[in-house]
């Protein structure tokens, strides 16, 4: 193990220029124009797997851009860790705004600028480098492995779904491995190991058949903006717990580890409502902002429209009125179920006098891998040798909806090793990637490798 580490930090330097080259790939996967560039660069990656030691290394054609996948197996004893990544990066305007080319990276201040230095080629590329260490020190890798990289997360990951569907022989492993999120903090080395789900709805009031002046009929027809107003107020306890039949009943429950993991995060209550302006934060009774936010679920009206509201004043009887209604899930709540108990739920609050209609708009399935499963344990302890930190466990209140496909095609829990830092600019101008996260992420994966062959 020794000898593979000293190889990643005499080979440091050419690691980055290599990095450098992926990035001069402009595989921007949402513009038409740059279809070339995504198979030129699909088939960047496919080199970089062969150079990494996998025995077979191919792209697959899709309906949209390719998918590069690679694997070597070594033995059927070992375990089997997928790596996931994605080549494909978010357009770069506007353009002005960038303090160097975007696909011209350059090396300052400790980081390399450039768009997709970090999300994903930076993050994902940490990963082969491991691998490839392994195979030019020992010839062989301590685990089997397979990586999938694919050239469409930027824009919805759709082939990348049948892909899952469809091969879920070949691309069977034990741990899913990916760098494509945050850490908690600089030098907080994290693993991230839950995602909450979503689940959309649409709720329409109608009234009379038409707007009526509210002096000639106000106060003996329903109006629905009142009506619809009165049926969200009744959507949340004083508690702050939602009010649908069995919402809670399928929720895991918080447990003492991670409640305690929770506790020693550094997090102030009162940073968090200065950054965002408010005088007192709110939720759920019982429970921490950490806690309201990674592992309860919560229920927010996005929207609302109905009646009058340009300037001045128009009295008016508004004949519909609409709301935007969404729920955070966390496991094992199933968006399914809850969609037809919120529509039981809505429909028993609305009085008689008014016709609702209740749609679902779409849904995403929350998921959570055991904190104590061995991949999980083995990245903590990986992580914390390369930062010299110990890890923090964090889940996440957004949903990242191929991660659950991930996991839920492959039964395999996902270890989300994340490098970025908030504050890197992703998606924006000026993306970059801290050198020292490219270094330690390589020695992270590196170090997780050698200890998930041993704890199978
Ligand atoms: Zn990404």
């Amino acid at each position: 193990m020794d000898n593979v580490i000293s190889h990643i930090e005499a080979n440091f330097n050419n690691y980055v220029e290599e990095l450098k080259d992926y990035i001069r790939i402009p595989s921007i996967s949402t513009l038409e124009s740059h279809k070339p560039e995504m198979q030129r660069c699909a088939e960047f990656v496919q080199k970089k797997l062969f150079d990494a030691g996998m025995t077979k290394a191919e792209i697959f054609q899709t309906a949209g851009h390719p998918i590069v996948y690679g694997e070597r197996i070594e033995s059927t004893d070992l375990p089997t860790v997928l790596i996931y990544g994605h080549y494909d990066v978010q357009p770069v305007d506007p353009l002005d705004l960038w303090n160097n080319p975007p696909f011209e990276p350059i090396i300052s201040d400790g980081k390399i600028w450039a768009r997709g230095a970090n999300d994903d080629k930076g993050q994902a590329y940490t990963h082969f480098k491991a691998v490839e260490a392994f195979y030019q020190v020992n010839g062989k890798l301590p685990v089997n492995v397979k990586f999938l990289i694919e050239g469409e997360e930027e824009i919805g990951s759709s082939n990348l779904s049948k892909f899952l569907k469809e091969q879920s022989e070949l691309l069977k492993c034990d741990a899913i491995l990916i760098s494509d999120t945050s850490m908690y903090d600089v030098g907080v080395p994290t693993i991230t190991y839950g995602l909450r789900g979503l689940l959309y709805m649409e709720v329409e009031v109608t009234g009379p058949n038409r707007d009526l002046h509210s002096g000639s009929f106000g106060g003996s027809v329903a109006n629905p903006i009142n009506e619809l107003a009165k049926i969200i107020s009744k959507l949340q306890d004083k508690n702050g717990k939602a009010t649908i039949p069995n919402f809670y009943k399928d929720v895991q429950k918080l447990t003492k580890t991670e409640r305690e993991n929770f506790k020693k995060l550094k997090h102030s209550d009162k940073e968090f409502a200065k950054e965002v302006d408010v005088k007192l934060l709110q939720g759920e009774a019982g429970f921490s902002t950490l806690e309201r936010l990674w592992v309860r679920p919560t229920l927010d009206c996005n929207g609302i429209v109905g009646g009058f509201t340009e300037k001045g004043a128009k009295t008016v009887l508004p004949s519909k009125a609409l709301a935007k209604i969404s729920m955070r899930l966390v496991p094992d709540q199933d968006p399914k179920k809850i969609a037809k108990d919120f529509e039981k739920h809505i429909k028993s609050l609305a009085p008689k006098s008014v016709k609702v209609d209740v749609r679902m708009i779409h849904y995403g399935y929350p998921v959570v891998a055991p904190v104590n499963n061995d991949a999980i344990k083995a990245a903590a302890e990986a992580c914390s040798k390369a930062f010299g930190r110990k890890t923090v466990f964090t889940r996440e209140g957004g949903s990242i909806p191929i991660v659950v496909d991930l996991m839920k095609s492959l039964k395999a829990p996902a270890i989300l090793m994340g490098l970025g830092i908030d504050s890197d600019n992703i998606h924006s101008p000026n993306e970059h990637f801290r050198l020292e996260n490219f270094q330690k992420g390589i020695l992270s994966s590196a170090y997780f490798l050698n200890e998930f062959s041993k704890r199978k």
